[in-house]
């Protein structure tokens, strides 16, 4: 039995390895089970038992696996066992030390844990890779001295480097003396004790896939070697890898593939396809392809999938963590199994969302008051607006009806509160009467009591359990409540991934409830704080199951399988590889004058990982996203440079750039009519402004008035146009009033009252939105209220004023029949030549309908192209009938230019009732259309550019 045996890089790794079991155990009668086999993770013996299983076609018992990690365990453990420091209790660790005996390290400012936390971290991956390396006092010495003189970095790491050799012992020797180890501490010790081990229970013990080994790690299995327990099989050649080369000269014997195809193998990554290669092995097919975001690359692997016809054979190669959210939605459309093994970050969970929420609540809370902005957006979060207390059709109006009585939708003695305490709202039967008469009308009985109950609990997790926390025991109790109840009690199960963040989330809680530092008092901003720097820092890692369908994989979770088929995402320089190019706290020449070499090697590992992949596989399809911000791997580049120096031609590999149609809106985009719909489009009374949307876009008509859609209202947000056309509507109607059948008289006396209700109405309307810059808007539509008053004083031929916003009936008779209107004008005028001047105040910009209609063709976009607007006509002809009066003039009042335009002002009397006659003809058309049951609703062909800001975009794609 060869000791070391190196695979060929194109060979399938696991396929090997069962011959070797085979070969060396079965047919020599050693069982499996006295064989322990050490992969660098879990994965490989997944697909190892399954091979196996296949090859014995029976029962059988299994070698013993380990993960590199829990072999060194299971060799300190053997020795002694011990408990395992967690992250947060090292750090604050590092940090006591630093404050009782290394206060330089803590700087001016970082006196609190929450501050020195991210140093301490770095410190704790400091002294971690010391161990892991064992890196000794008399190398440490040499850069202690040069840090008298100072590197060229911060003072408080020429600091940490003076004193490394004190604090690391510190560090050690206060662990020990209560019988806990860190993760490099546990390695260092297995390494140092792998001689004493007793490992009678395995024939041998079987190192497999490895490529890079920290110095501990090569220490223990070169012990194991010499004690002739442990075999290594590698994959790839020392003369094309130089990590394997460090391997062979530490292991005292070459690593070396038996094929000649390995002198060309390494050159996959770095220098093209084997040529010469002895084995049957096929070259891989590769296709590049340039996609211009990651939307477009996922479309791309889409397609791509779609040609496959073996998902079990085929991975994806995911390098960013971010793709995978887009690329879920794409492939779970394709019918396929699929499993997903790669870290996710937590911090782009619902749950840490959550989270967030509850902190801001608490953080900017005032006394017993929370910021009402603060607390909708806490119990809106998807899961405890749906926690089942009574129901979560209860929680849900419940938070619904909360919002509308702190917003005013609901008139109630908390509207437009900035800050309310929790029992006011709990409290305030309004609104617990309105919940229970909406759930009624869903069918839902419900006591006022279960409204109220539902409200207290609902406070209570999202408020109440952080109120008086003063410490992370306190805090680890109030987490595990709301998570707890999550758990039992919200929809988050109903998405899988949320179970391994609420997993991690409660691994977390209990890591600091038994924390040294649970009882020591923090501030709650410091506490949450730390707790989300610790929650953005974690990975979650998915796994569904790993022998079935397609794989999503990261780079590190293919170490050892094979894969007919590889899709690649992301091949993009800081993706992959995904280098960190400096050391946040340690220069960069400290750590190779250490001879700690993991970053120099890093380029190296990935470039392994990726060719090795490659290597093995039958079709390769590589994705890169092109845009002016990145630029493609490296990987990528050497495959292309050779491609194009096999082919003899520089720029011979054409890569085509994807593009999908993204046209936003769907121009078959339809909703059909029913009957009803139609009988109740007859009752319905029309506005110009309805008819208007109809013309725009019959879907988006479809999706306001037939459906009833409207945008929800913030009414916490900034003030809007629409905000600041109500309050001038509403000012100049109350302050008008007054005028009414009279001739305006703007004096000094009505301009002193006119800005006192401005003040009041201001007050009004923009309390709830009130921020500091308010008195910008204040200002500003101040002086256009000015400039407004100015202008109506010189309308010298005004008359009387008739009008104040109001609504007026009018009809029309069309083909179909005969239709209701409402005019909803400003105003009217009488002038002083006896004609009518209906008005229309506009805050913004607005179209005026055309003079000249002789043409007029029609069909809805003629007339859309055409009439613009028919608001004028309509309000025109409302007050001819209204009146009874046949000289009646129409004009929009621009507020912000002051200027009035009058529609066909110009226009001769005849000229304008042909006009207005073409008006009156297209709109009973467009009516009939409306109610026409062979005219479907359709998304307006030319609405592209209204498409990004129509409320309706997401429906109608
Ligand atoms: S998004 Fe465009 S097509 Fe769809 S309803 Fe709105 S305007 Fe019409």
């Amino acid at each position: 039995m060869e000791r070391i045996i190196s695979i060929d890089l194109n060979d399938d790794f696991i396929r090997r390895l069962t011959d070797i079991l085979e070969e060396d155990f079965l047919r020599r009668n050693i069982p499996l089970e006295k064989v322990a086999i050490v992969f660098g993770g879990r994965r490989p013996a997944l697909f190892l038992k399954r091979e196996l299983s296949r090859r014995l076609n029976g029962a059988y018992f299994p070698p013993v696996f380990f993960s590199m990690d829990e072999f060194i365990k299971e060799v300190a453990w053997r020795k002694r066992p011990a408990k395992m420091l967690s992250s947060m209790d090292s750090s604050f660790r590092i940090y006591e030390l630093a404050r009782s005996a290394h206060p330089g390290l803590l700087g001016g400012s970082r006196d609190s844990f929450a501050a020195f936390l991210p140093w301490a971290e770095e410190i704790n991956g400091f002294i971690e890779q010391l161990d892991l390396e064992e890196i000794d006092d008399d190398k440490l010495r040499q850069v202690q001295e040069s840090a008298k003189i100072g590197f060229d970095t911060l003072k408080e790491v020429n600091f940490l480097l003076k004193d490394i050799i004190q604090l690391r012992k510190e560090f050690h020797a206060s662990l020990k003396k209560e019988g806990a180890l860190t993760r490099g501490m546990l390695y260092m010790s297995a390494a140092g004790c792998a001689k004493d081990v007793d490992f009678v229970d395995f024939e041998a013990i079987i190192f497999c896939g490895f490529f890079y080994l920290h110095k501990t790690e090569q220490k223990l299995v070169k012990e194991l070697l010499v004690r002739g327990k442990a075999r290594l099989i590698f994959q790839g050649d020392e003369s094309e890898w130089e990590v394997l080369k460090d391997l062979s000269g530490v292991f005292s014997e070459p690593i070396k593939t038996n094929s000649r195809s390995h002198r060309q193998s390494h050159k996959l990554a770095g220098g093209g396809l084997p040529s010469d290669r002895q084995s049957q092995k096929k070259e891989p097919r590769i296709n590049f392809y340039r996609g211009f975001d990651l939307h477009s690359q996922v479309g791309i692997l889409r397609e791509k999938l779609k040609e496959l016809k073996n998902p079990e054979e085929t991975v994806i190669l995911l390098a960013n963590p971010d793709a995978l959210a887009p690329l879920l939605s794409e492939i779970s459309s394709l019918d396929y199994d699929f499993n997903v093994s790669i870290g996710y970050p937590l911090k782009r969970s619902a749950v840490y969302s959550l989270f967030q929420n509850l902190f801001s609540a608490q953080l900017s809370r005032k006394d017993n008051a929370y910021y009402s902005r603060d607390y909708l957006k806490a119990l809106s979060h998807p899961f405890l607006k749906n926690l089942n207390i009574t129901s979560a059709n209860v929680s849900r109006v419940a938070v619904h009806k909360a919002e509308e009585a702190l917003t005013g939708a609901i008139e109630n003695e908390l509207a437009g509160e900035i800050f309310i305490r929790l029992d006011k709202v709990a409290g305030l039967r309004l609104l617990l009467e309105e919940a229970q008469d909406t759930l009624k009308h869903m069918d839902i009985k419900v006591s006022l009591d279960d409204i109220a109950m539902t409200f207290r609990e609902l406070n209570h997790l999202a408020f109440g359990v952080w109120e008086d926390i003063g410490n992370f025991y306190e805090f680890s109790v109030a987490a595990e409540k709301v998570i707890l109840a999550l758990l039992e009690k919200s929809p988050l199960e109903k998405y899988a991934p949320n179970l391994k963040v609420a997993q991690k989330i409660l691994e977390l809680i209990e890591e600091l409830r038994s924390s040294k530092f649970c009882r020591e008092k923090f501030s709650k901003e410091e506490m949450f704080r730390i707790f989300t720097k610790r929650l953005e820092r974690e990975m979650v890692s998915f796994s569904g199951s790993p022998l079935k369908g397609l794989q999503v994989l990261g780079l590190l979770e293919t170490r050892s399988l094979t894969f007919k088929n590889v899709l690649v995402m992301d091949l993009n320089e800081s993706i992959l590889p995904k280098l960190r190019i400096y050391e946040p706290l340690i220069p960069r020449d400290v750590m190779v004058s250490l001879g700690i070499e993991r970053l120099e090697k890093e380029e190296e590992i990935q470039r392994y990982q990726f060719t090795r992949l490659l290597c093995a596989a039958e079709n390769v399809h590589l994705i890169y996203r092109e845009d002016r911000e990145t630029i493609r791997s490296r990987f990528l580049e050497d495959l292309i440079w050779k491609e194009e120096q096999k082919q003899g031609e520089v720029g011979v590999v054409k890569i085509p750039l994807y593009s999908f149609n993204l046209k936003v809106l769907p121009k078959k985009a339809i909703a059909k009519k029913t009957n009803d719909m139609i009988e109740s489009l007859k009752k319905r009374v029309f506005s110009a402004s309805s008819v208007n949307m109809y013309v725009s876009c019959p879907l988006a008509f479809y999706f306001r008035y037939c459906l009833g859609l409207s945008e929800k209202e913030d009414l916490f947000d900034d003030p809007e146009a629409a905000d600041v056309g109500t309050f001038v509507h509403e000012l100049l109607e109350k302050t008008y009033a007054g005028f009414l059948n009279k001739k305006p008289v703007i004096n000094e006396r009505f301009e002193k009252l006119f800005f006192a209700e401005f003040g009041k109405l201001f007050k009004k309307e923009f309390s709830r939105k009130m921020r500091a810059d308010s008195f910008i808007l204040e200002n500003i539509l101040r002086q256009r209220m000015k400039k407004f008053l100015e202008n109506e004083k010189e309308r010298n031929d005004i008359d009387a004023l008739l009008m104040l916003e109001n609504r007026i009936p009018w009809k029309i008779k069309t083909k179909s029949g005969t239709f209701d209107f409402i005019a909803g004008v400003d105003r009217v005028d009488r002038l002083s030549g006896g004609s009518l001047l209906v008005i229309d105040y506009k805050t913004g910009s607005a179209e005026m309908p055309n003079v000249n209609l002789d043409e007029l063709q029609f069909c809805r976009k003629a007339i859309k192209h055409a009439v613009k607007s028919f608001q004028l006509p309509v309000y025109l002809w409302a007050c001819r009938e209204h009146f009874k009066a046949q000289d009646v003039r129409a004009a929009l009042y621009f507020l912000r230019a002051c200027e009035i335009k009058e529609y066909l002002q110009k226009s001769t009397p005849q000229k304008k009732e042909e006009n207005l006659d073409a008006c009156h003809k297209a709109l009973a058309f467009i009516l009939d259309e409306l109610v026409n049951p062979e005219v479907d609703f359709l998304a307006d062909e030319d609405a592209e550019h209204k498409c990004a800001y129509c409320p309706y975009s997401s429906l109608c794609r």
